[in-house]
Parts: C-alpha cells; structure tokens; sequence
C-alpha cells in the first residue's frame, strides 16, 4: 500500500508518539492542580506554549490549545462574530471563500443565525482571490473576513499578508485557517507580520496526534472572543476543559521536528511532486493540473486526467491512498472546491488529489506513476 493522502491527514511521527508516551503513565496530572506533579506538568506546558509561539511570531498568552482545527475555526468565527455583533450591530458582514473548508464555509452560513450577513467571495479558475472582488464586497461594512493559507484539495496558497492588509483597510478583521500551510510552506509562518487577528491550525496534519489543535487570538490590540462553552476557565476562558496534556506534548514535538527538518523536507517532496509531474505528462500530455501552478504546495497536486472517471481510475488501484476529494465531504459529492474554480462536471468527475509527505519514499513516487498510467490507460481502452 501506498499513502498518497497526507493533506487529509499525516501519521503520527514515531519521535512524537515517544515524547507523548511518559505523560499517559507517569506525568499524567492536571494542570491545573497546586501539587507538584501539576505544577511539573503545568510547566511543561508553558514551555512548550512558548516554543510554539515563538515559532509563530506571536506570544504565548496569545495560543489557545483547542480539539483540531475544526474547533479553531468554529471558537475564532462564532466568538469574534458574537462579541461584535453585539457591541457593533450595523456592522453584519462577514466574507469567507467559496474554497474554503466546510468547517469554516458552515460556520460562516449559520452565523446568519445570530444576526450577521455571509458572503460567500467566489474564486478564480486557478483558485486564486481577485483583490478587486475582495475590495468589492468590503464596501459594506464588514466585521470579519476568512481565508485559508492554502486548499485541501488543490494546494492553492493565497497571498494571506496582502489580504490581511487589505481587509484591516475596511477596518475588518482577518482570521486564517493555517491548517494545510502549517509545516508546508518554505516561507516561516510568522502570525503577526501576516496580519492575521486569529488563525487555526491542526496537529494531525502536521505528523502530531488527532485531537489537537491550535486556536491564535491577537492580544495586542485585543481581539475578543466570546467562548462557545463554559466551564473551568482554561485558556483564558476561551476553551474550558482540562488539557490534554499527551497531546499537547505531542503537538509541541510536531512542532520543534518541521522547525528543525521542515526546509530539507519541503526541498525533498518538491523534487517529487515535479518527477511525477513530469513523468505522467510525458505519458499522458492532455494530464491537467488543477489549480495555480505557482502558487501551490510543494507536496500535493491535483490532476486532471482525460476521458475517465476518477471512481474508475481508484477503482484499478486500490493499493494507492488518494482520493477524489477531501475526506470531510462526502465521498459521493463531485467536489464544491473544484467546481467553484468553474471545472465541469466532468472535469470535476475526472480529478484526484494526490500529496506526498514525510514518510514518502522516491521508489513509491515511480510505482504510483506506472500504476496511474497503466490504470488510466486500461479504463481508458475499457479492458
Ligand atoms: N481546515 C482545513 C483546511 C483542513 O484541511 C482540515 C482537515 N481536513 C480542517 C480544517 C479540520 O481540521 P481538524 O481535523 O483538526 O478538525
């Protein structure tokens, strides 16, 4: 079998399940407990909050531990909307993109709910944002806008610092989903210089554990957050619940491991994704490549192949783990991101997403190019 789904999620790296494993057993207290065994815990904590904030440009009181971005996205467009709407309520717009996860694309459509006004900002056929639109639909008075680093499914990366600047010209703020970005991107995440008033992030798309996550809220000037729940004042209230404190161990080493090795990887899978690329091109020449070419991850493409569905393509392959789309829609759904960048539905019907990752190896990138051609030549000629 060969893993070709890290943008749906990444293994645990076996150091990071090494760092998790004393504090199951033997560092197991509550952080919050005055005892010695908390307070030994409670300072790990602190030291790895540190670290991770470093690595952002940001500090420490301003990153909230939170179940995966799925939570992120929910506390950072639920509780900034709330708070604002009801301390600003003429101000009801809030623009989120038609590519967006459906974590954030959901959320945004039931804040009508509690008052605001969404919009749905629509994408260029190469994914990309037109600034001109964005600037369009800041005429109304907006209090929030939402764009991701990069997709799921196509790798597109947006141009996040240019965005954040231009929404806090309208006097919105900026929140991003950091999810796919997050350990991929060459250029260091630096929250702050980006402009970005919250950000989410997901430890099992990072080689860390599923169940972790990272919510950031600007203290400086102060971005109010209402909670979604109540309880015992973790976090500064912003997400109650007792720590997971295996995870965040685990989060923290998932960190520190892309710092210290995430160039050389980022170098490595690059090198990859153009051989094959080029290989099933050369094969293949009407293979299209779905999304910018430039302004993309260097680990995942999204491929268009000619006159087959990609359900019959999957279908010969079963021993390639990749898919149609991203693993939080329905399998059966043509995918909304493609379509939303004017594919039809056949073009739709015809993409995989494929992403490379760290325990990739070159041997497998060969294998999945033979066996993608000769699958696709085999549905093609129907034998
Ligand atoms: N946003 C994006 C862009 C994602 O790819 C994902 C995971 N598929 C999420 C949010 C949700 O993350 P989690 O699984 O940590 O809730």
């Amino acid at each position: 079998v060969i893993y070709l789904d890290y943008q749906s999620t990444t293994p645990c790296d076996e150091r990071v399940v090494e760092a998790m494993l004393p504090y199951f057993v033997h560092n197991f207290a509550n952080a919050n407990s005055e005892h010695i065994l908390g307070k030994y815990v409670a300072e790990t904590i602190d030291k790895i909050r540190a670290d991770i904030a470093e690595m952002l440009g940001v500090v420490s009181q301003e990153i909230i531990f939170t179940s995966g971005a799925t939570e992120a996205n929910n506390i950072a467009l639920q509780g900034s909307v709330r708070y604002l709407i009801d301390h600003y309520p003429k101000t009801k717009r809030v623009i989120t993109i038609a590519t967006e996860h459906k974590s954030v694309l959901e959320t945004v459509q039931n804040l009508q709910s509690i008052g605001a006004d969404p919009f749905i900002l629509p994408v260029q056929s190469d994914g990309l944002i037109d600034p001109d639109s964005l600037k369009a639909a800041l005429q109304v008075p907006t209090i929030l806008v939402s764009v991701m680093a990069a997709n799921n499914e196509t790798g597109v990366i947006q141009n996040i610092p240019y965005l954040s600047a231009l929404s806090h010209e309208y006097g919105a703020l900026f929140h991003c989903d950091l999810s796919q970005a997050c350990g991929k991107v060459s250029e260091k995440i630096q929250l702050r210089s980006w402009g970005i008033d919250l950000a989410s992030i997901s430890g099992h798309k990072i080689y860390g554990p599923k169940g972790i996550g990272i919510l950031y809220v600007k203290r400086k000037p102060r971005v109010r957050v209402e909670p979604l729940f109540y309880g015992g004042y973790q976090e500064r209230g912003i997400r109650s619940g007792t720590l997971p404190v295996p995870l965040i161990v685990g989060l923290g080493k998932a960190f520190s491991l892309f710092q210290n090795e995430g160039n050389e990887e980022i170098r490595r899978l690059a090198s990859y994704k153009r051989f094959l690329i080029n290989e099933l091109q050369a094969r293949i020449p009407q293979v299209k490549i779905n999304g910018s070419i430039e302004y993309a991850l260097s680990n995942c493409v999204n491929l268009q192949f000619p006159e087959v569905k990609a359900l019959d393509l999957l279908a010969r392959i079963p021993h390639l783990c990749l898919s149609t789309g991203s693993a939080c829609n329905h399998v059966s759904m043509p995918s909304y991101v493609l379509q939303s960048m004017g594919l039809s539905e056949q073009e739709v019907l015809s993409s995989i997403r494929l992403s490379f990752g760290r325990m990739t190896t070159k041997q497998e990138v060969v294998e999945t190019v033979h066996d993608l051609y000769s699958a696709w030549y085999d549905v093609r000629k129907g034998t």
